[in-house]
C-alpha cells in the first residue's frame, strides 16, 4: 500500500498515512486519500520546493479557525516529507466525505437543476448552498486571505443540507506576503484580471463570489456575454467577459440578455435575479453595476452571507410545482406574482408580511433590510425575534416564539403565541395582547412587539 510520511505533524495527527490507490490528477499536483477515510494528500508535479515555505504561511494563518467555520474549507494541515519513501512536495488536509460532489455538477445549466428537482431537491436548498459558499469565503477574508480561484468546481457540495467546502486553499492569496499561483477560470474572473492584468485580491474574489453565487440561485452566468466582440474567438471572449463586461440584466443596455428570460423554468425559461428578495437584488445590481469597475463597491462576502441567510424567512411554496421562491410581496396588484419555476399564479390567501425593526439605544427602534414571509403553519422562529442573531444553517434544533393561522371564519390571518412572554400588536391606538397559547389578529400597518430587546415587527401585508 503507498505510505505518505509526514513532516513534523501537530498533536493528534499520525506520523505516516497509508493511501488507497485511488487518486484524483488536476493542474498542479495529485491527490491521494486514506484508507481510514480520514485524510486527504495532495502531492505537487515535480518538486516546487519554494512551495513549502508558502504552505508554511498558510498553515499558520489557518492554526486558528473557529469550530463553526471548520466545515467551509480544507485548510494545510501538514507538510509532507515523502511518499513511498520518495522525497516529494505536498500537505495532508482533511477529507470531505464521499456524499459530496462538485458544484459545478448541481449549477451548470437548468437541466442539472432539474435532475435534483425531480430527486426532492427545492431552490431552498440552492439558497443554502449559495450561504455556505460565501461563508467559506467569509472565513478566508476574515484571515485576510484572498482565494484568487472563485469558481464551481473548487467547491464541494452536498444538496441535501446546502454545505459546500471551499478546495485549493493552498493556493490563497496574501498581499505582500502570498502570490496567486494562478489567475482564475474563465467567466468568474473580474473583469479588471482579464482586462489589465491585475492582480487576484479580496477585491475581485467578491466578484467571482458574486458570479459564483448567482450562478448557484439561476443556473446561469449572470455575466455572460452574448455577443461578439470581435472576429477573433479568443478576442471576443477576452472583451465580452473584460473591457465591455456587462451585467445580463442591465436595465439599459440588453445587449447580453438571455431570451428566455423571465419565462418560467420549467417552461424552458430562464431565471430573471428579480426574483430574488430586495436585499439580495440589492447586492446584485451594486456587484455587476455600481461596483463592476469600481471594485471597493462591490459586497463583501459577509454582505452575501448574510443575505442569503436572511432570504430563508422569505420563501413561499408553489401549490402546483411545490417549488420554493421568495415571495414576490414587491409586484403589485398581487395577480402579477407568478411562480418563476411553472409560471402559476400565486393563489390567495396572500401570506403575512412582516419587516424587522431592531431598537437602537434611546432613540427607538429603526427598520432592518429583513422580512419575514408567513402563511398557515408557518413558524416565527427565536433567531428572528433576536437582534443579535441570522437564521442559523439548520433550524432542527431552534426553537420557536409563534406561529401563523388561517382564520376561516374572518378571513383574517392570526399569530399564535407558543412560547413568547406576551406578544403585543398596535395600530391605530387599538392593542392587543396575546400571553402563550392564545393568538391575535395580523393587521396591516400594526407593529407588533415581542418583549423588552427582542426585534420588533411591521405587519407591511396581512392577506387578503
Ligand atoms: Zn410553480
Amino acid at each position: 500500500m503507498p505510505t505518505a510520511v509526514l513532516k513534523s505533524p501537530p498533536a493528534g495527527m499520525p506520523t505516516s498515512i497509508v493511501l488507497t490507490d485511488r487518486t484524483r490528477v488536476g493542474g498542479e499536483g495529485t491527490v491521494h486519500f486514506s484508507t481510514d477515510g480520514k485524510y486527504a494528500i495532495k502531492v505537487y508535479h515535480g518538486t516546487p520546493v519554494e512551495r513549502e515555505k508558502l504552505l508554511g504561511y498558510v498553515m499558520t494563518i489557518f492554526r486558528t479557525i473557529p469550530r463553526d467555520q471548520e466545515r467551509y474549507i480544507l485548510p494545510p494541515l501538514a507538510l509532507v516529507q515523502s511518499l513511498n519513501g520518495k522525497p516529494c512536495v505536498g500537505f495532508v488536509m482533511r477529507r470531505v466525505e464521499d456524499r459530496y460532489r462538485e458544484l459545478v455538477d448541481f449549477v451548470l445549466h437548468p437541466a442539472a437543476a432539474a435532475a435534483q428537482f425531480k430527486q426532492g431537491r427545492t431552490w431552498a436548498d440552492y439558497l443554502k448552498l449559495a450561504r455556505s459558499i460565501s461563508s467559506a469565503l467569509v472565513v478566508l477574508h476574515g484571515k485576510g486571505c484572498a482565494h484568487s480561484d472563485i469558481h464551481f468546481s473548487n467547491f464541494l457540495a452536498d444538496l441535501r443540507d446546502g454545505s459546500a467546502v471551499m478546495l485549493e486553499v493552498d493556493g490563497v492569496v496574501v498581499p505582500g506576503f502570498l502570490p496567486a499561483q494562478v489567475a482564475g477560470m474563465a467567466g468568474f474572473m473580474a473583469p479588471e484580471i482579464v482586462h489589465r492584468k491585475a492582480r487576484p485580491d479580496e477585491r475581485t474574489d467578491r466578484h467571482s463570489l458574486a458570479v459564483l453565487v448567482l450562478h448557484t440561485l439561476l443556473f446561469r452566468n449572470a455575466m455572460q456575454p452574448l455577443i461578439d466582440y470581435a472576429t477573433d474567438p479568443e478576442t471576443s471572449e477576452q472583451l465580452g467577459w473584460g473591457e465591455m463586461a456587462l451585467f445580463s440584466e442591465h436595465p439599459a443596455d440588453r445587449r447580453h440578455r438571455p431570451k428566455a428570460l423571465g419565462v418560467p423554468l420549467f417552461s424552458r425559461g430562464c431565471l430573471s435575479y428579480t426574483m430574488l428578495t430586495e436585499e439580495l437584488r440589492r447586492l446584485t445590481d451594486q456587484a455587476f453595476m455600481a461596483g463592476l469597475r469600481v471594485p471597493d463597491d462591490r459586497p463583501t462576502s459577509r454582505d452575501w452571507e448574510r443575505a442569503l441567510a436572511c432570504a430563508i424567512d422569505e420563501l413561499w411554496p408553489c401549490t402546483r410545482c411545490r417549488q420554493w421562491f421568495p415571495y414576490p410581496h414587491w409586484l403589485v396588484p398581487a395577480e402579477r406574482r407568478t411562480c418563476p419555476f411553472c409560471g402559476m399564479r400565486i393563489s390567495p390567501p396572500a401570506p403575512v408580511v412582516l419587516r424587522l425593526l431592531e431598537e437602537r439605544g434611546k432613540t427607538g427602534f429603526y427598520t432592518t433590510h429583513r422580512r419575514v414571509v408567513l402563511g398557515s403553519g408557518f413558524r416565527l422562529y427565536a433567531d428572528v425575534v433576536d437582534p443579535s442573531r441570522v437564521p442559523p444553517p439548520s433550524r432542527q434544533q431552534e426553537g420557536h416564539v409563534a406561529h401563523v393561522e388561517w382564520d376561516r371564519v374572518r378571513c383574517t390571518w392570526r399569530l399564535v403565541n407558543d412560547n413568547a412572554g406576551v406578544i403585543t400588536s398596535s395600530v391605530d391606538g387599538a392593542r392587543q395582547e396575546a400571553r402563550r397559547g392564545s393568538s391575535i389578529v395580523v393587521e396591516q400597518g400594526a407593529q407588533i412587539h415581542f418583549g423588552p430587546g427582542a426585534r420588533m415587527a411591521l405587519v407591511v401585508q396581512a392577506g387578503a
